[in-house]
């Protein structure tokens, strides 16, 4: 994992630094930020990264001090800035709840830095207290569009906002504490791909270790609350959330194209990027990354490529034939690759758009009797019109066959369902008034909800 904020310069760690530092490797943690947030804390974050190969350093001003900020400390800052350990801007921002220096001085002093953050092309840590209404209008007007709110602790009105401005939102250890049932929520709902998760220390140790002096070790608490919250698994979010701290900083390597990744119990094939559908909502078009793994394939996969990356199927209690794209598009291999799992105990579904009686103009179902236990098919529309807007399908009448589809599964597989995505212009009752007349169970997935 990556801690993305901490404050290891601070005098908390004076005694014992070494050890911290140790002992957070020894939890998993791969890399540190550490975050300057007034002038010596600035000077100490540059200086252990210069230390460490794992620390990288933040540089900037904190709105607790922004009224010692001068032209000369700014002059500073910049210098530290231009370092190849130093990764962002920050901490910057607003705090009203402390009012250690004066509201127009900090939103000057924000202001300057996220101007010099846009030239110098780094993302910023934003500190936000009680001050949403400021933060986000001036954030806005920077035009500064990379970035992570840390620690955050605003309403969902704010995460949405923080979101559309391109922005990551971090956790630290106030999501585990026990009234914090609204943020709870909103930690369910940040899409994995901007997702970040902090310690803080020495501030904000999360549950059970609340009260004591806070440390990156501890940033597996936090992982572990938001994994159990968001129904993945710890690993998922290691993966994720490094990935996200990878991406966003520019720190360590950024992971090869995957043919085979596991999400909780299930290992997903990703055996093609062809489709024979354009869906707007599908995000092959804006990232390359499901969950953490890098989806977008050099070449692929051979069914011993295939065969070789599962393994032993029985660990896992589905193998998935997926894609970044249509698996049907391989029917041959998918064929080839359900039988050797199938031999080997082990149970496989497959999640298509439907199209394969259309690309194949033969209905191919009956082949895969006996190889496939489950088949979830995306019907995403009540109607022919509504299906063509949103999917782009290369196929006429590709609505109606899609359905034809379900009903022929039926008969050749033991568990068929169906799937929609909530977007805009779909009727869900109408899609469900559908699937119930077919006798396949309905699943809605949130336009966000991949995986
Ligand atoms: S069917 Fe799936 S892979 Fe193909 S375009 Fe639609 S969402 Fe993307
Ligand atoms: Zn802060
Ligand atoms: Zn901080």
């Amino acid at each position: 994992m990556i801690d993305t904020h901490c404050h290891l310069d601070m005098d908390p760690f004076e005694a014992d630094r070494d050890d911290v530092i140790k002992r957070a490797r020894e939890a998993g943690i791969e890399a540190f930020l550490c975050i300057g947030s007034d002038f010596e804390g600035n000077k100490g974050a540059v200086a252990l990264a210069e230390k460490h190969d794992d620390i990288y350093a933040v540089v900037g001003m904190h709105p607790h001090d922004a009224k010692d900020f001068t032209k000369a400390v700014f002059d500073q800052i910049k210098i530290w800035a231009a370092h190849k350990k130093v990764v962002a801007v920050g901490e910057i921002g607003l705090d009203y709840h402390y009012d250690h220096s004066p509201r127009e001085v900090q939103r000057d002093v924000f202001r300057q830095q996220l101007d010099y953050a846009k030239e110098s092309g780094l993302p910023v840590v934003v500190h936000s207290r009680d001050a949403s209404e400021d933060t986000l209008s001036i954030l806005k007007d920077s035009g500064v569009g990379q970035g992570v709110m840390h620690c955050f602790s605003g309403d969902s009105d704010m995460a949405d906002r923080v979101l559309a401005m391109g922005f990551h939102i971090s956790f630290a250890g106030q999501v585990t504490f026990k009234k914090a049932t609204q943020l709870r929520e909103i930690a369910k709902t940040i899409p994995d791909e901007r997702l970040l998760v902090e310690t803080d220390a020495p501030f904000l140790a999360p549950e059970p270790l609340r009260g004591k002096r806070n440390e990156p070790a501890f940033i597996l608490h936090t992982a572990r609350f938001l994994a159990q919250l968001r129904g993945v698994s710890l690993e998922d979010i290691d993966r994720m959330t490094t990935l996200n701290a990878r991406r966003l900083f520019g720190v360590g390597e950024l992971p090869a194209g995957q043919i085979a990744y596991r999400i909780r119990d299930s290992l997903y094939l990703n055996i093609t990027n062809r489709c024979t559908s354009k869906c707007i909502f599908c995000i092959r078009s804006s990232t390359d990354f499901v969950k953490g793994h890098n989806l977008r394939l050099a070449h692929e996969p051979s069914v011993e490529d295939l065969a070789g990356a599962i393994g032993d199927p029985t660990r896992y209690r589905e193998i998935v034939f997926c894609g970044y794209g249509e698996p049907l598009l391989r029917l041959d291999a998918v064929k080839a690759v359900a039988a050797l799992v199938k031999q080997q105990g082990g149970r496989v579904r497959i999640n298509t758009n439907g199209h394969g009686n259309l690309i194949y103009k033969r209905n191919i179902l009956p082949e895969l009797r006996g190889l496939v236990d489950s088949i979830s098919i995306s019907l995403d529309a009540q109607d022919e019109d509504t299906y063509r807007r949103l999917c782009k399908p290369s196929f006429d009448n590709a609505f109606q066959e899609v359905i034809n589809f379900i009903r022929e599964a039926k008969l050749c597989i033991p568990e068929v369902s169906a799937t929609v995505v909530a977007a805009d212009g779909v009727d869900i009752d109408k899609c469900r008034a559908i699937t119930d007349e077919l006798g396949v169970t309905l699943r809605v997935r949130g336009l966000d909800n991949v995986g």
